[in-house]
């Protein structure tokens, strides 16, 4: 095999190699069944019990309460930006982090009222609200909807927003990444291409009172509904049943290499170290602000965006990839979820420190 590239791509991104490793042996005779995963009916008690596994191991790793349940959908986090309004009502108040809390956003205002209460777009985009600062909910607003971490733009909140209100998160790419109390969730939904596994799933929590409530259009397609899908253990329509079997084979993965706590600490010190080494070279600057600061993809630039194309090119020519900035920002990207060493990180701050354009 070729050698395997330092992978910075924002998602799909990635894998731990010992999964990878995992599903090659499988491929052909999944655990010695006589036929692949990928030819077996959803409808056997083998992907029964993968589906089951998979729920069992994500909610052990928060420690989620019974109040709560574990979803594989598909349509991307994308189709929860318009299944929480449908799901939760009207009226939902929005944070706006970024392109996909706008996204959101939009997609709620598609489908009644919804509030946006908060914006970091005059400042470029740089930060999330801080701890200390109260948001103003609307009373009658059934959730509060957030981003914890803004994939394009580089923030992060490190903690809970300051308000009083049921919370909705979009954690597509910090799930699994650090431990969360669940219980102050009505819902919770990730694409898993970033931290989680490949593309193609969507992992929901989502707490059981509210599976159950859907108060959108009665006409709207039973496939919208929480309610379906949890009534039929995310079988309602034939799951993405290799996708799944990754998404638990990560789990696992996050499980047997130390938990939520060792995956908080490593990606503190991976992004602690680069971001070191932004603040410290003259030809690097961070896009965030220090406090709002992603733990999962760190964005940055150089002295020009002609610079930016040099490097990203350059990178690829030694093993390095991924570290074009997304084109609504421009700049520099290193995503470094789970699965991207501190070595993969080391390589990339050699090869910028010894970058000379
Ligand atoms: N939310 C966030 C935070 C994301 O990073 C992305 C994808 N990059 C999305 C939503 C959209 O995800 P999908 O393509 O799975 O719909």
């Amino acid at each position: 095999m070729s050698e395997r590239k330092h992978n910075f791509n924002a998602g799909p991104a990635a894998l731990p190699l010992s999964v990878l490793e995992t599903v090659q042996k499988n491929l052909l005779d999944h655990e010695g069944l006589g036929l692949s995963l990928l030819e077996m009916s959803h409808r056997t008690p083998p992907f029964e019990a993968i589906i089951a596994r998979a729920a069992e191991t994500i909610g052990a790793l928060y420690g989620m309460p019974d109040t709560h349940e574990v979803l594989f959908l598909q349509g991307g986090a994308s189709l929860q930006f318009a299944m929480v309004p449908y799901n939760l009502g009207e009226g939902g108040a929005y944070i706006d982090t970024g392109v996909w809390s706008t996204k959101a956003f939009t997609e709620a205002l598609n489908i009644g009222d919804a509030h946006q209460i908060w914006t970091a777009k005059p400042g470029g985009y740089r930060a999330v609200p801080g701890k200390a600062e109260a948001l103003d909910v609307p009373a009658s607003a059934p959730y509060l909807h957030y981003t914890s971490n803004n994939t394009i733009y580089g923030t992060q909140y490190h903690h809970r927003p300051n308000a009083d209100a049921r919370l909705v998160c979009d954690m597509s790419s910090d799930f699994v990444s650090r431990p969360i109390d669940i219980a102050a969730y009505d819902l919770i939904y990730a694409g898993a291409q970033k931290n989680a596994g490949p593309a193609g799933v969507t992992i929901v929590i989502v707490h059981r009172d509210k599976s159950r409530q859907f108060v959108g259009l009665p006409q709207a397609p039973r496939i919208l509904r929480y309610k379906t899908q949890a009534d039929k253990d995310s079988m309602f329509n034939t799951p993405n049943t290799f996708g799944i079997y990754m998404v638990g084979l990560v789990a696992e993965w996050v499980r047997d290499n130390g938990g939520l706590e060792a995956m908080e600490k490593q990606a503190a010190a991976k992004a602690d170290k680069l971001y070191s080494f932004i603040d410290e070279h003259p030809r690097y600057t961070g896009h965030a602000e220090p406090e709002s600061r992603s733990h999962m993809n760190v964005t940055f630039r150089s002295e020009s965006p002609e610079q930016d194309k040099a490097i990203v090119a350059a990178a690829a020519q030694a093993g390095i990839i991924g570290i074009k900035g997304h084109r609504s920002v421009g700049g520099l990207r290193a995503s470094i979820y789970n699965a991207v060493s501190m070595a993969s990180v080391d390589a990339l701050i050699d090869f910028l420190a010894a970058y000379e354009g």
